[in-house]
């Protein structure tokens, strides 16, 4: 495996696959996170003096136009991707409208250092999403080097995110800069960290979190759990919790986990008390409870003033941490405290030298709410992705790239 920072692209056609996949409104792109993610990368190549054919997904045309027919390719193009980026850059972006036809072979073969061509939707062929060869072989003949910085989806063995990475020897694959940011910081949590190392599960579902959970027991010294997922836990000991959220099949599961943490000395923090809310609205009135005491006709719907002191403090005691999930329902500002309470403390654990990772969904979505995003020391941009690493599950696109 050869590293991107290290390789030398002068006179090189990179193809690098991107996660171009952005909100698009009437042609016109709603937030541009995701462009300006792979800007370093494509930065370097050019820098170095050599030329570069990006290729990307974006949406489901297949999938989509198959439920509503009204729907054409057309709707799912990348061309609007073009001006925008050529802005960014301040140099031309080429476009072909197909990534694999004679057109998209002529030009990127045309391509001289310092050029960009930008291809159409990979997911204009089913062939993309099936893994198939020869349409990734037909991709990899476009480039020179592969670089894949789409960690976003390398959690799938599609054509252009796994595949094709065997049609290229060991020193012409590696990660862009984005991708490998992502997988360092990854690892670091998962295997190299530090401890103490907390981990902070929230959200609405213990069902959705399980598998993390599970690893976490081999990883973690604490694991505070937070959000709607927490009542399931109190249900479950046998506590009243009112209306809150519970998975009332999951009961069993829970006990076991608890189980399990007691058996491996991983010390399980649940919320001593909660914010409560006589309906699931914004302008719902408000009081707070013991988490296990929790009214009739009441619900659960952020961490109290003692579960903020207890939470933080183990926060506060950290060497590594990694949160995923909201302590309640920080969408409604009646329900943001707790959430933001532990982002703060999160912030100072980092100022205080712990390594954070904020990681999958509504977490990073809660971080951005509350501009603290560049006060952790990372945060994934690769949702599903990053989840199935803590899953413990090996990436295609990972293991593509580094295990050959
Ligand atoms: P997840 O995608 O599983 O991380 O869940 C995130 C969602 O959980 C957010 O939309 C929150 O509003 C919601 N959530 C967090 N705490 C609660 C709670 N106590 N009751 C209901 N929903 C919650």
């Amino acid at each position: 495996m050869s590293t991107f920072s290290t390789h030398n692209f002068a006179n090189q056609k990179a193809l690098i696959r991107v996660d171009f996949n952005v909100p698009i409104k009437n042609g016109v792109i709603t937030d541009d996170t995701r462009i300006r993610g792979a800007l370093p990368t494509i930065k370097k190549v050019l820098a170095d003096g050599g030329c570069i054919i990006l290729m990307s997904h974006w949406g489901r045309p297949l999938k989509d136009i198959e439920k509503k027919p009204h729907l054409t390719l057309a709707d799912f193009s990348l061309k609007p991707v073009v001006a925008y980026l050529s802005n960014l850059l301040g140099t031309e972006v080429q476009f072909a409208d197909d990534c694999i036809s004679d057109d998209a072979c002529n030009k990127a073969a045309a391509l001289k250092p310092g050029q960009v061509l930008l291809l159409e939707n990979l997911r204009y062929y089913k062939q993309e999403e099936k893994g198939d060869k020869d349409f990734a072989e037909k991709l990899s003949k476009l480039g020179d080097v592969y670089v894949n910085d789409a960690f976003g989806t390398a959690h799938r063995a599609h054509a252009s995110t796994a595949v094709i990475a065997q049609f290229f020897p060991g020193d012409k694959k590696m990660f862009g800069l984005l991708m490998e940011g992502e997988v360092i910081a990854a690892e670091k949590v998962m295997h190299n960290n530090q401890k103490p190392f907390t981990a902070i599960i929230g959200g609405a579902k213990v069902s959705d979190k399980i598998l993390i959970i599970e690893q976490l027991l081999d990883k973690a010294t604490d694991i505070i759990i937070g959000g709607g997922m927490a009542y399931t836990f109190f249900k479950a000991e046998g506590g009243q919790i009112g209306n809150s959220l519970c998975e009332d099949d999951r009961l069993d599961m829970a006990i076991a986990l608890l189980k399990k943490a007691a058996d491996k000395s991983v010390c399980i923090h649940l919320p001593a008390d909660s914010i409560i809310a006589d309906k699931f609205a914004a302008d719902a009135n408000t009081s707070s409870a013991l988490s296990n005491e929790v009214p009739t006709g009441w619900m659960g719907l952020d961490i109290g003033q003692m579960a903020i002191a207890q939470f933080r403090k183990v926060i506060c005691e950290s060497k590594t941490i990694l949160w995923n999930g909201p302590m309640g329902v920080f969408e409604m500002e009646k329900f943001q405290h707790g959430t933001k309470a532990i982002a703060e403390a999160v912030v100072e654990a980092t100022k205080n030298g712990a390594y954070s990772l904020v990681g999958g969904g509504d977490s990073v979505a809660a971080v951005n709410k509350f501009g603290l995003a560049d006060k952790v020391s990372y945060v994934s941009t690769g949702g599903g992705a990053m989840l199935e690493y803590f899953e413990g599950k090996e990436l295609p696109g990972i293991a593509a790239i580094k295990n050959n």
